[in-house]
Parts: structure tokens; sequence; C-alpha cells
């Protein structure tokens, strides 16, 4: 029967999956503890930890001390079965990351870009010819890469062919998937960079152990996460976690979006360097063309008590410890992680702060189980992000039919 066997498949693809997540999140752990923690049978456990030995994508990590029987084998992922590329398109760079099959980082590659330079033709470009050097600097051939994420600004829609909306970069419907893979011939899978970023640190970084969580990217342009229950929540378009274009002030400073008194406006770089702007319009800490080399002056002034500096970060934490309030009474996440480069920056010196201004605005209860804590996968995050949607990918469709994920397999997942 028809339905039969395909229960059969989705239950061995899921036994798969659990296994293979657990040898993932542990590093190195022996069949009886995969048991342990899954609940899986011994027998199921040692039937697809035999197919993922035989197949190469596990390998034996020494032995264990048993009582009283034989030392127990302990298992982990073979770095070396295959590769994932993780690129972040971001908003002032196009970065792309090569790592092995443990998510290892071997290679990273970066171009920078400029606002007059994100068309999607040249960030097209960029990407590729990164994915080029960083394979040809492993001496990895591009048949080895088991798959490509790329983490990309604004809105991923997935109804129909995959296209991005990124307003702020005039991208309108840009059929990026497609244009992707005309010339990359490699499974794909396409997002939103704060999401990329979110299940990097759910599985890597600050967020383990905590299946609701959202993560902040602050950068230039601010975007939110959203883990509930250990999965990413997309909404109904994909367009879930547009966290900063929610309005702050009614009527505030213009935003990129086309709307007013946005989040971003105030706490994304370029709405930071407005405040900086405001309060003293001769600021040596102040450089147009450079956000990020002002980001940091401003955080370096800070922590020596320059009064300005002081001043403009004490807003700056202001609105968004409010922003991060609403969310907190919105999502009732268990821990928020402060990331994007703009977080890495001013987040050490803001945090204190941040947290008594988030207990200002947020109600008692949820914010009773909320923790905000800083990041730990640094600056490249979004490309170790976006690495991980496609391992997440791997990890459903790996040896499924005996073979590695196909391209059409992968693209079906992905849309
Ligand atoms: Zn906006």
């Amino acid at each position: 029967m028809v339905a039969s066997r395909s229960t059969v498949r989705d239950l061995r693809r899921r036994n798969r999956r659990v296994v293979l997540e657990r040898i993932y999140v542990n590093g190195q752990i022996s069949r009886l503890a995969v048991s342990g923690q899954t609940g899986l049978s011994a027998a199921t456990v040692a039937n697809v930890v035999a197919e993922l030995l035989a197949e190469g994508i596990v390998a034996g990590a020494g032995s264990e001390e048993s009582e009283g029987g034989r030392p127990r084998t302990i298992l982990a992922i073979n770095p070396a079965h295959g590769c994932f590329v993780g690129v972040d398109v971001g908003e002032t760079l196009v970065s792309v990351e090569l790592f092995d099959l443990t998510l290892r980082s071997l290679r990273t590659f970066t171009h920078p870009l400029h606002a007059n330079d994100n068309c999607p033709d040249n960030v097209v470009r960029y990407i590729v010819a990164g994915l080029d050097t960083v394979l040809a600097d492993a001496a990895i051939p591009a048949d080895n890469v088991v798959g490509v994420g790329v983490g990309v600004p604004g809105i991923v829609e997935r109804a129909g062919s995959v296209h991005v909306r990124a307003p702020s970069w005039g991208w309108r419907a840009v059929p990026l998937m497609a244009m992707l893979d005309k010339e990359i011939n490699l499974p794909i899978v396409l997002d939103n960079g704060a999401k990329a970023m979110a299940q990097a640190e759910l599985w890597f970084g600050a967020g383990r152990g905590a299946d609701d969580l959202v993560v902040l990217l602050i950068g230039t342009g601010i975007g939110a996460g959203i883990i509930t229950q250990g999965a990413l929540y997309r909404g109904a378009t994909n367009g879930a976690g547009e966290w900063g274009h929610t309005t702050l002030t009614l009527d505030g400073r213009p935003c990129r979006c086309g709307s007013r008194g946005c989040l971003e406006a105030y706490a994304g770089a370029a709405g930071i360097m407005t405040s900086l702007r405001e309060a003293a319009p001769r600021s040596t800490l102040l450089n147009d063309d450079d956000q990020e080399g002002t980001i940091l002056a401003l955080a370096t002034a800070a922590g020596q008590g320059d009064p300005i500096a002081v001043r403009v970060l004490e807003d700056t934490t202001h609105y968004l410890g409010a922003g991060i309030a609403n969310l907190i009474n919105l999502v009732n996440p268990r821990r928020l992680v402060l990331g994007g480069w703009v977080g890495q920056q001013i987040g050490p010196y803001i945090l204190p702060r941040l947290r008594e201004i988030v207990a200002r605005y947020a109600l008692e209860q949820p914010l009773r189980a909320a923790t905000v804590v800083l990041g730990q996968l640094g600056p490249n995050a979004v490309a170790k992000g976006a690495a991980t949607l496609a391992l997440d990918v791997f990890l459903t469709e790996a040896g499924d039919d005996r073979r590695r994920p196909s391209r059409r397999a992968m693209a079906r997942v992905t849309a």
C-alpha cells in the first residue's frame, strides 16, 4: 500500500533527523546517550547509526568505558563528508564563508557593499565570486558542497518563486533565488538574515537550550528572528520579525521603509548617527561615510565617559529597551539575544542599563521569564546562520533514498 510505504519512509526519515540532530547538538555522543535523549529504542538507534556510518556522515571518535561491558564507541559528525557555504548579504558587505560538515569555519571571503552598489546583479556577482574563491582557496571541489545558505535583508517571500523585498534597497520582488540558481549549480536555501542568525544562535550560540527565543539583529537595519518551541516563526508570508519597522514614535523620524517613527530610525546605525548629529552637529566622533567607524568611536567614547556619547547611547538604549519590552509582551520569549554588528559594538556597554529599561516597560509576568543576553557568534553570525539553514535541510534530506539531497529536493523544501 502506498500510504504505509510512505509512512515507513517518513518514520525512517524522522528517526535519521532526530539521531543526526543529537550528534550535532552534543558534538560527541554514544548510541546509548542518543537513545536516552531521544526516547528511540536502542535497536532503532543502532540501525540508523549503522546507515550513517556506512554513508560516511558519522564517524567513530574514540570510545568510553561502560560498566562491565565492552567499551562504547563515541560518535561524531564526519567533518570531511562535505561542506556548507553560508552567505551574509549585509547592508555594508557580502560575506561568503565555507564550513566543514560540523560547521567549523574553513575560509571566508568578504566584499564591501556600498549603497550605490547593491543592485541584485552585483550582489549575485559578489556571491558567485566569493563561492569560487573560498572553494579554490580550500582546494575543495564544488561537488563536496552539500548546501549553500544565503541570508539577505528584507522579506524573503516563498509563495511560488522565491523572491526578496527590501524597500530600503529599492528591491521589489527581486527573483534572487532564480538568479542564484542560474549561476550556482548547488542546492540553495534563501532566507532573511535575522532568521538565519536566530537559527545559528539557537543551535550553536547564546540561544542553546532556549526553545522560545528572539534574536535581535541590530546593524544598519534592525530585524528579529523569532523561535517558538524550537522552530522559526515565519508568519503567513515569511514576513514575521520585521521588528525594526514597528512604530515607536507617532509621526517621528522618517524611516527608509517609507513610514515614520520606526525603531530602526532611532536604534539602527543611521538612526544612532542622526541622534549624535542632533546632539552635537560637529562631533569629531561623526564620520558620515563610515557607519562602523562612527558607532565604534561612539561606544569607545561612552566607555571613557564622554558626556555626548553617554547621552546618545542612553537615548538609543531607551528606544531599544522599549522595543524589546514590546517584543516580550507580544512573544513571551525565554531569552533575547542581542546581536548584529551594532549590537556587538554597543551591547557590552549598554546591557545593564538596557535591562533596567526593559523592566520599566514590560509586563511583570512575561518579563520574569525573559533574560536579555549578548550574542556569542561574533560578526559572522548571519553567514553561520545561513549555513545552518542549509544544514537544517540536510538533516531532513540526508540519506533520503540513500543519496545526497538533490537540487530538486532542496528547492522543494525551500519553496
Ligand atoms: Zn521603517
